[in-house]
């Protein structure tokens, strides 16, 4: 998919403007790009049509080339339809604050309710949870776990019959004694809409008037997404949304179809099983995900940054070729350095997801630099330009000159070897073509 949007993009390069043509050629593939991500169908035509009418407008962006500017103006549009800032949950002057978890079976209420907590407790809140899933036989022992696990109290009734909505009530007149502020509902689930669920937790509502009422939903359940979000947000009123599972491949899709269709803000993503798996939902970090274009525009704004464009040129052209010195490496670290950790330069490019999670040892920080530095200076240009030479006695050679050990030459040699290795990954996923989008 993203090969097919590089493509389009591809065949933007090198002109000076855009033509209709062009845009039409590109948006198509965006609108598969989206389709394919699992966007609602509408949305996705709503979509494209608002870049056209925005591409076709827009000159030329400052140093971009016709492809950067095209990324940048469906990267920012997509963003902002996925809500431009971030949201927070509303805590209320008068304590306490009520959360009510809700959405379908399976979604992650019972996990969310417990990284919520983990969550605002941070922000200096005193949270407690309370177990209002009265049905599914091990749901209250769930939460009870989750609460012994992160360490927060569970409010629970096991008595057999007992009433979701008393429990809530009677959780919230007992969270004042507790010295609780924050009290979050786990409610109960079914595998599909139901009335009787809607009216257990329109009861719930009514009792206890939550201050945030948020829906819980799967982000691996794509389309569907859009029908349960308006469902919920009809029947029961909803504030926002926290979307789940992101850490499988769902592409975020969902995230774009239900805040085009319901207008609810997403608040918080979870990524992980665990309880810290939980964060603030960030709109341009989705956009990306959903084109799966990498975080390139902030790529494109640190290379300006920090690289001198050409010699960035020249390494991509190198890369690309393979032959990729130790020179380069040095000079590439230089670079890195200045740019921030490399996973998170690899992460930035595109279709790099993968590579980043191996590259998690080649972790720099300056001193590292320096120390690499000084080895491969001691470097005659013969052993620079092929390391294979290096025997036993030139390591030692160089080590000396260096003031370093054996050891980390040897080491600096295999660093390099992983970043050869990496770099050859990299052609191969570019199909041999050489450099980046919009580096020539
Ligand atoms: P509930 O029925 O809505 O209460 O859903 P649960 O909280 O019981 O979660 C259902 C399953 O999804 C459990 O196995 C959770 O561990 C898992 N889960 C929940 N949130 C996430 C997440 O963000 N990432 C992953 N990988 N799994 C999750
Ligand atoms: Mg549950």
């Amino acid at each position: 998919l993203s090969e097919k949007l590089q493509e389009a993009f591809q065949s933007l390069k090198g002109k000076g403007k855009i033509t209709e043509e062009d845009v039409n050629l590109a948006l198509r593939q965006v609108r598969t790009a989206l389709l394919e991500a699992d966007v609602n169908f509408m949305v996705a035509k709503d979509f494209v049509k608002s870049i056209k009418e925005k591409a076709l407008g827009e000159e030329v962006f400052g140093s971009l080339n016709p492809a950067q500017t095209v990324i940048k103006i469906v990267n920012d549009e997509l963003t902002a339809l996925l809500g431009g800032t971030q949201s927070r949950i509303m805590i209320s002057s008068k304590p306490p604050t009520i959360i009510m978890l809700v959405g379908l079976q399976g979604a992650g209420k019972t996990t969310t309710a417990g990284k919520l907590a983990v969550y605002l407790r941070k922000q200096g809140k005193h949270p407690m949870l309370v177990a209002a899933d009265v049905y599914r036989p091990a749901a209250i022992t769930q939460l009870q776990v989750v609460g012994k696990q992160i360490d927060i109290p569970v409010f629970a009734d096991e008595t057999p019959g007992a009433n979701p909505v008393d429990i809530a009530r009677r959780a919230v007149e007992q969270s004042t004694h507790m010295l609780k502020d924050v009290v979050i509902i786990d409610t109960a689930g079914r595998l599909a809409i139901d009335e009787v669920l809607m009216d257990e937790l329109s009861n719930i509502k009514a009792a206890v008037r939550p201050h945030e009422i948020l829906l819980v939903v799967d982000s691996m359940i794509g389309q569907d997404a859009v029908t349960t979000a308006q469902t919920f947000n009809e029947k029961l009123g909803v504030d926002g949304v926290i979307l789940t599972k992101l850490d499988g491949d769902a592409r975020g899709g969902a995230a774009l179809s239900i805040k085009a269709v319901t207008g609810l803000p997403i608040k918080f993503t979870g990524v992980s099983e665990k309880m810290d798996g939980f964060d603030v939902f960030y709109p341009d970090r989705m956009a990306s995900r959903i084109l799966d274009l990498g975080d390139f525009k902030t790529l494109i704004e640190n290379v300006q940054g920090a690289i001198d464009e050409e010699e960035a040129r020249e390494m991509a052209k190198k890369m690309a070729k393979n032959n990729f010195t130790l020179d380069d490496f040095l000079k590439q670290m230089n670079q890195v350095r200045k740019l921030g950790p490399l996973q998170n330069i690899i992460g930035m490019l595109p279709g790099m997801g993968q590579i980043k999670d191996q590259l998690k040892d080649l972790d720099l920080n300056s001193k590292e630099v320096r120390r690499i530095e000084a080895i491969i200076t001691s470097m005659t240009a013969a052993e620079r330009e092929n390391p294979n030479i290096l025997n036993g006695s030139r390591r030692k050679r160089i080590a000396l000159g260096s003031g370093t050990q054996v050891q980390d030459v040897n080491r600096l040699l295999k660093q390099f070897e992983e970043a050869r290795k990496m770099m050859k990954r990299m052609q191969g996923l570019r199909g041999g073509k050489g450099g980046f989008p919009g580096m020539p």
